[in-house]
């Protein structure tokens, strides 16, 4: 249905807004969900003119579009206001322009607000709105946020507290464009609408869980931000326990954003709190070093830009979560993230424990490997590729009886890659409709940070010694120890 909405977006000129936000809105209004009825602000520093504001968006739909005139007429919707969110007046001229775009397109006082800049100014920002009286209009006031909510528990308190005082929980979605990715709201789909996996899906069936975020790519331009955040809270305290929350949940009795919550924050509440002593034996972190993979060279973390010469900071982490309850216990949850590894790819696996007795081993004097068969492996491919692959083991043709490792698989063709709505565009459409199941929560922010501060603090006691890993190599020694000392080892291996 046709949605009549203001966006105002702060941080209109910058690269989240216009490689994802500008986007996502185009499609939304080729499939009829914005239609006339709609209006945006981009807001930022620079002077720009409406008429270059709207060349910049036409500029990043251009792949999109069907017409010149398709374009031109989605972009008359957008206005340009220069805007320092630090200066209270600035906050007037907002306003004044907000209330005319009301009148003129009919928005019914609806706005959503978009906070597409630097974290440090989320709490300025929802001040303003409320002491400027931009919240004063008659519809509905929402306002999404962009990560990082916070750098530990403490800081995310006091935004959240700040943005409390402006909006209700309820009207807060807090992104994480994870969740909107078709493949992790398929884990879902996987889980709860196959019995034969849900009935197997604990600590009697389910040896270990290993969740891999890997990146192929350096730092890039972001080594400014990137040497302060580093990978725990990059992509640990947000996307993987997220991940984590829905692959260890119990079925919800739902699938609705209350249920749904609940579930993932009783899964978060039963993730172990390690102390600083145990971090040492669950937790790896790693740096890049120079490296090479097949002809390319690639720089060191340390050498790249905007980052310090001795900088500590980990762009690597794999590790070990425990989940104490009835369902998990004893169930190890890896996890594996990092930049520069040999591959880019975001998969899941579940690896399901052996049958109780290898009939097929031939004598005792069989070799190691002969005594084990391979274990049965489920795999969701989040990306680049999207789809999921069960392994098991079938008789390999011939005289003799031996196994051999079979792979039913199931991955989405790229035309069906393609034409699924990109994360943000799902995200805002869910935000639009009113509906925070695939936003994070306050309570998973806070349960995330706590999990994530004791790791940190632990790390910050002692001075790594990096850098311990090459370039385009899939991290440091130390990740693969820490799954061989529990008999196991990473069934990704690029
Ligand atoms: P960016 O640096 O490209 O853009 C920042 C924007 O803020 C610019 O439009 C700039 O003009 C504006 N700005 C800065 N100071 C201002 C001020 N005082 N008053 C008004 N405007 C001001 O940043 P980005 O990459 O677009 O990221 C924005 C947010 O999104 C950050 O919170 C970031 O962590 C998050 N994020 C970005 C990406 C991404 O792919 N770029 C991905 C995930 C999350």
């Amino acid at each position: 249905m046709e949605k009549k909405v203001l966006f105002t977006i702060f941080g209109g000129t910058g690269d989240l807004a216009q490689r994802k936000l500008y986007p996502s809105l185009f499609r939304l209004y080729k499939k009829g969900d914005l239609k006339e009825d709609f209006a945006v602000i981009g807001t930022a520093r620079r002077p720009w003119s409406d008429d270059h504001y709207r060349e910049v968006v036409m500029g990043t739909i251009e792949d999109l579009i069907e017409s010149k005139e398709q374009a031109e007429t989605f972009a008359s919707h957008f206005y340009y206001q220069s805007h320092d969110v630090t200066d209270t007046t600035h906050y007037d001229s907002l306003k004044e322009l907000a209330d005319s775009l009301d009148q003129k397109y009919q928005l019914e006082g609806n706005q959503l607000f978009y906070l597409a800049m630097s974290p440090n100014f989320f709490g300025t920002i929802v001040s303003h709105l409320k002491s400027q009286g931009m919240l004063e209009t008659e519809g509905y006031h929402r306002v999404v946020i962009e990560k990082p909510f916070g750098s530990d528990y403490a800081s995310a308190k006091q935004l959240n507290e700040e943005i409390n005082q402006v909006f209700s929980e309820q009207e807060i979605y807090r992104i994480d464009h994870y969740l909107g990715k078709e493949m992790i709201q398929n884990i879902s789909a996987i889980r709860f609408a196959n019995n034969i996996f849900e009935s197997q899906w604990n600590n009697r069936y389910i040896d270990n869980v290993q969740i891999n975020i890997a990146e192929d790519l350096g730092v890039e331009e972001r080594g400014g931000y990137y040497d302060k955040s580093g990978a725990l809270k990059d992509m640990v305290q947000n996307h993987i326990l997220q991940i984590l929350s829905l692959l260890a949940m119990e079925p919800p009795v739902a699938f609705s954003e209350k249920e749904l919550r609940t579930e993932k924050i009783k899964a978060l509440n039963a993730i172990r709190i390690y102390s600083e002593e145990e971090v040492k034996t669950n937790f790896v972190r790693g740096q890049y070093a120079h490296g090479q993979l097949e002809d390319q060279q690639f720089a060191g973390y340390r050498e790249e830009m905007n980052v310090a010469e001795d900088s500590a900071t980990e762009t690597f982490v794999a590790g070990k979560f425990l989940i104490d309850n009835f369902r998990w216990s004893g169930v190890p949850f890896y996890v594996r993230t990092g930049k520069r590894l040999t591959e880019k790819g975001t998969r899941i696996n579940i690896v399901f424990k052996q049958v109780p007795v290898n009939v097929f081993k031939k004598d005792v004097t069989d070799c190691e490997s002969k005594k084990k068969l391979a274990p049965n492996v489920l795999t969701i491919y989040i990306q680049p590729t999207e789809g999921f692959s069960l392994s098991l083991n079938g008789k390999e043709i011939g005289q003799g009886f031996d196994t051999l490792p079979v792979k039913l698989d199931y991955r989405n063709s790229t035309e069906i890659v393609e034409n699924t709505p990109e994360a943000y565009e799902k995200l805002l459409l869910d935000a639009l409709n009113g509906d925070g199941t695939n936003f994070t929560h306050w309570d998973e922010v806070a349960q995330s940070w706590r999990i994530v501060d004791v790791i940190r603090h632990a790390w910050d006691k002692e001075t790594p010694d990096f850098p311990n890993y090459s370039a385009g190599t899939m991290g440091p020694k130390a990740a693969y120890d820490l799954l061989a000392a529990d008999g196991f080892e990473w069934i990704w291996k690029p």
